[in-house]
This record gives structure tokens, C-alpha cells and sequence, in this order.
């Protein structure tokens, strides 16, 4: 019989922990932590996710700080508020939305942010000190993934684990967050070759796709635990995840829903990121 680790659940206790540290860390301070968030222009799923983020903010007791850029900002315009952001004393994280609309910079706008307020974990100096290693902001969403093994008490040293996707803000950190967690660690892509085999061989399968019910049953171990990164839409509109659930679940000693398994843990560990950052800042 499968476990169904329930995101919803591990999110709300973390969520809790974060508030009393938010609580501690004002009595210490003065002031409440602080997370500013930039959206440039009106994509709508990007506007969905920063609405979320600022109430998540709310109810852990960190000051949002909502920066709204029209579709037509200039880079000039972007960087002198990421700017203005980094040399604010009451700001402890900030988050650009991506994407950025295509005639912006992102990567000069992204490496404005200084190593200590990037609470999203994607600037160059925390992914190599992931590498290395090294205490570092990690990506939320791997890092979302790692907090729930190990509140399940799932045992990753010694065990093979596949992360099927290696982009830059879930497969790749993931698989380093594995391999610093002494898992061995193969990551699989759309280039990969026997991928069913190799996925197969996995006591620990992540699956970052981008592609509804990808994973079948007979590319799980028995006994395998699988975790599902994947949001995607099915025909009907109904949200999915790149595991086909229903053929997987009897398979697995544990497995992760969509929705209600990862999804729920990214925002938290955004929170939990930003007071990692106001903390080692006192
Ligand atoms: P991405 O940048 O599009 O990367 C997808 C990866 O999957 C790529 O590495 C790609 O390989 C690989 N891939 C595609 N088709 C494949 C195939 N047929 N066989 C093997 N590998 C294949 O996507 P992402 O940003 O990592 O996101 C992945 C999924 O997670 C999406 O559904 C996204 O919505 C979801 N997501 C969820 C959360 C959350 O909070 N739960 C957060 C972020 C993302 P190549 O590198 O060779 O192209």
C-alpha cells in the first residue's frame, strides 16, 4: 500500500514554523522581515503567482513589498528599482518574476540581486555554492521536495535516484540537493537513452517534465518513491502532474499528488528562504 505525501499538510506545519521565527525575529529587530516582489507587465499566470506569494507573506507575518513595472518598462527602469530594493535596509529577500517580458534583460536584471537577497535561490553564486556543497538559498521547488523526504523519514543515502528534467530551477538543483543527500544520482532529459530502464532502476524518482501522465507504472520499481514536480492541463482543463497517478500509485511506497503534493511546498520555502536571509543578516 502506497503513502500519499500530502503537501498541503507538510506546507502548513512549516508554515507555522516560519511564523514563530518571523515573530522572533521582529522582538529581535525592530522591524518585520521583508520580501519584495517585482512583476513586470500582465502575464496572467505570473500575476496568480505573485497574488499568492504576497498573501502567503501575510499570513506568516512578512512584509510584501508589491513592485508593479508595466509591460513597456525599460531595462534602465527594471534595474534602478531592483536597485533601490537591494539598498533597502527593510528588504531581506527579493523575487523578479519570470519571465520578464522578451525585450527585457533578464540576466543583467537577475545578477542585480546580491547573493544574500536572492530567496529564490537561481543567481549564479548560490547554484555554484549548491555544487560546492555550501550553505546557499536553494530553489524553492527541489528544495520543497527534499523537506518533505525527510519529514516522511525517507531514507536517501545509499539510494539510486532518478530526476527525469535538468533545467535550471528544478532538475538540476534537485539532483545536486540528491547527491549532497548521498544519493546516487542519474539525471535523464529528452536526449536520454533507455530512459524506461533507467527510471526502472530508481528507489527515489523525481519527475520535472513539463508533460501530463508521462510516467507510466512500468518505468516505476516496486517499492520506488515517486514524486511528481509536474503541473500541466489535460484535455478537460484539469490540472495533472507528469506522473499518471492512477497507473503509478500502487507501485510506490510513496508518492506525491497533483495538485496537492509539490505545488504547496514552493510558496512555503520561498517564506522559508526569506527568513533564512533576515536571520543571517541580524
Ligand atoms: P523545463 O524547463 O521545460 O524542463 C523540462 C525538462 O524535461 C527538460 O530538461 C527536458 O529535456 C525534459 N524533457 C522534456 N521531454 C522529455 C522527454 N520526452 N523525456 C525525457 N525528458 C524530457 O521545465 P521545468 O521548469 O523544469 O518544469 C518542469 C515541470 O515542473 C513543469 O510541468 C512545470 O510546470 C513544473 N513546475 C512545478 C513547480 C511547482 O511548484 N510544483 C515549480 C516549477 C516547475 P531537455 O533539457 O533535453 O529539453
Amino acid at each position: 500500500m502506497y503513502k500519499l505525501i500530502d503537501g498541503k499538510a507538510h506546507s502548513a506545519r512549516l508554515r507555522g514554523e516560519i511564523k514563530l521565527r518571523a515573530e522572533k525575529f521582529t522582538e529581535k529587530s525592530g522591524r518585520k522581515i521583508g520580501l519584495a516582489v517585482v512583476l513586470v507587465g500582465d502575464n496572467p499566470a505570473s500575476q496568480v503567482y505573485v497574488r499568492n506569494k504576497i498573501k502567503a507573506c501575510e499570513e506568516t507575518g512578512i512584509k510584501s513589498f508589491a513592485n508593479f513595472l508595466p509591460e513597456s518598462a525599460t531595462q534602465a527602469q527594471v534595474e534602478e528599482l531592483v536597485k533601490s530594493l537591494v539598498n533597502d535596509a527593510n528588504v531581506d529577500g527579493i523575487l523578479v518574476q519570470l519571465p520578464l517580458p522578451a525585450h527585457l534583460d533578464e540576466k543583467a536584471i537577475m545578477s542585480l540581486i546580491p547573493v544574500e537577497k536572492d530567496v529564490d535561490g537561481f543567481s549564479e553564486q548560490n547554484m555554484g555554492r549548491l555544487c560546492l556543497n555550501e550553505k546557499c538559498l536553494v530553489a524553492c521547488t527541489p528544495n520543497g521536495v527534499m523537506q518533505m523526504l525527510r519529514a516522511e523519514g525517507i531514507e536517501i543515502r545509499g539510494k539510486n535516484a532518478v530526476v527525469i528534467g535538468r533545467s535550471n530551477i528544478v532538475g538540476k538543483p534537485m539532483a545536486m540537493l540528491l547527491l549532497n543527500a548521498d544519493a546516487t544520482v542519474t539525471v535523464c532529459h529528452s536526449k536520454t537513452a533507455n530512459l524506461k530502464e533507467i527510471c526502472r532502476s530508481a528507489d527515489i524518482l523525481v519527475a520535472a517534465i513539463g508533460r501530463a501522465k508521462f510516467v507510466t507504472a512500468d518505468m516505476v520499481k516496486d517499492g520506488a518513491v515517486v514524486v511528481d514536480v509536474g503541473i500541466n492541463r489535460n484535455s478537460e482543463g484539469k490540472l495533472c502532474g507528469d506522473v499518471d497517478f492512477e497507473d503509478v500509485k500502487c507501485r510506490c511506497s510513496y508518492i506525491t499528488p497533483v495538485p496537492g503534493g509539490v505545488g504547496p511546498m514552493t510558496i512555503t520555502m520561498l517564506l522559508y528562504n526569506t527568513v533564512c536571509a533576515a536571520e543571517r543578516s541580524l
